[in-house]
C-alpha cells in the first residue's frame, strides 16, 4: 500500500479550524488562510475536485463551552457556527485566484450561503467551483471530523485528506515519546482499537463501513497538498486491511 497512488479525481479536504490560527492564539490570520486557498487552488487547478469540510476550534468549540457550565447542545451549536465563519473567510480567500467557490451549510444561514444539498454539491464540482461544507453534519454531539466522513461519503470522493501539524500518525504522541514510530499505512480495525489519535471513533466507523481511505498529512509544509492530490507517497494511509483487519 506504500507508495505511489494514481492521482485523485475528487477528494474531500478536512481542515481544522486550528490551521487558520498562523502566529495568532485566536481567530484567522489572513496570511495564514490566503496561503492554504492558494494551495487548493493550485491543487485544483492540477485537475482534482475539491470540497473542503471546515473546523471551528480556532474560535469555539462546544465541549469548552459545556465545561464552563453552558448547555452543550447549545455550545455544539456555537462551535457550528464558527465553522461557518472559517468558510466563508475561507471562500473569500479562494475567490481571490478567480476560482469560483460556494459554501453549503448545515444549518440555513440563507443570506450568506447555500443550504447542504448533495447533488448541488457534486454538480458545484463537477463545474469546476471548490465546495466548502460548514456547520459540520448540522447536529450537536457531533464533531467535523464526522462530517468529513458523511459528506466525503455522500458526494463519492476519492478520499479523505485530514490535514494535520504532523506528517502522519505514530504509535505514541511524537512530541513527549522520542520512540514514537510513524506508519506509512493502517487499517481503520488498528485506529480504533489502539486509540490512535487521527479522527473521533465516530467517524474512523463510517469510514471503515463504507471503504472510504484517509490520508493523514502535514499540511503545515507547503505544496503538501498538491503532493497528496498527485498520490504521491507522504503521511499515513488509513484503508481497509490486506489481511482479516478491516
Ligand atoms: N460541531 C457540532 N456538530 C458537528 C460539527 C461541529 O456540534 O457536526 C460543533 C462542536 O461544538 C465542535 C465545534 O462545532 O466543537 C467546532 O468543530 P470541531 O471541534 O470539529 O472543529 P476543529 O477541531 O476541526 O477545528
Amino acid at each position: 500500500m506504500v507508495g505511489e497512488r494514481a492521482p485523485l479525481r475528487r477528494i474531500l479536504l478536512k481542515l481544522s479550524g486550528e490551521v487558520f490560527l498562523g502566529p495568532s492564539e485566536y481567530g484567522i490570520d489572513a496570511e495564514t488562510a490566503d496561503r492554504f486557498a492558494s494551495e487548493l487552488v493550485e491543487a485544483h487547478r492540477l485537475g482534482t475536485q475539491i470540497a473542503v469540510v471546515i473546523g471551528g476550534g480556532n474560535i469555539f468549540r462546544g465541549v469548552q463551552g459545556a465545561s464552563q457550565g453552558m448547555d452543550r447542545s447549545t455550545a455544539d451549536y456555537i462551535g457550528m457556527l464558527a465553522t461557518v465563519i472559517n468558510a466563508l473567510a475561507l471562500q473569500s480567500a479562494i475567490e481571490k485566484h478567480d476560482i469560483q467557490s460556494r459554501v453549503q451549510s448545515a444549518i440555513g444561514i440563507q443570506a450568506l450561503c447555500e443550504p447542504y444539498i448533495r447533488r448541488r454539491a457534486v454538480r458545484h464540482l463537477e463545474k469546476g467551483r471548490i465546495v466548502i461544507f460548514a456547520a459540520g453534519t448540522g447536529n450537536p454531539f457531533f464533531t467535523t471530523d464526522t462530517a468529513a466522513a458523511l459528506r466525503a461519503n455522500e458526494i463519492g470522493a476519492d478520499a479523505i485528506m485530514k490535514a494535520t501539524k504532523v506528517d502522519g500518525v505514530y504509535s505514541s504522541d511524537p512530541v513527549t515519546n522520542p520512540d514514537a514510530t510513524r506508519y506509512d499505512h493502517l487499517d481503520y480495525r488498528t485506529v480504533l482499537n489502539n486509540d490512535l489519535k487521527v479522527m473521533d471513533a465516530t467517524a474512523i466507523s463510517l469510514c471503515r463501513e463504507n471503504q472510504m481511505p484517509i490520508l493523514v498529512f502535514d499540511m503545515t509544509v507547503p505544496g503538501n497538498i498538491i503532493s497528496a492530490t498527485r498520490g504521491e507517497p507522504i503521511g499515513t494511509w488509513i484503508t481497509k486491511g490486506d489481511g482479516n483487519g478491516s
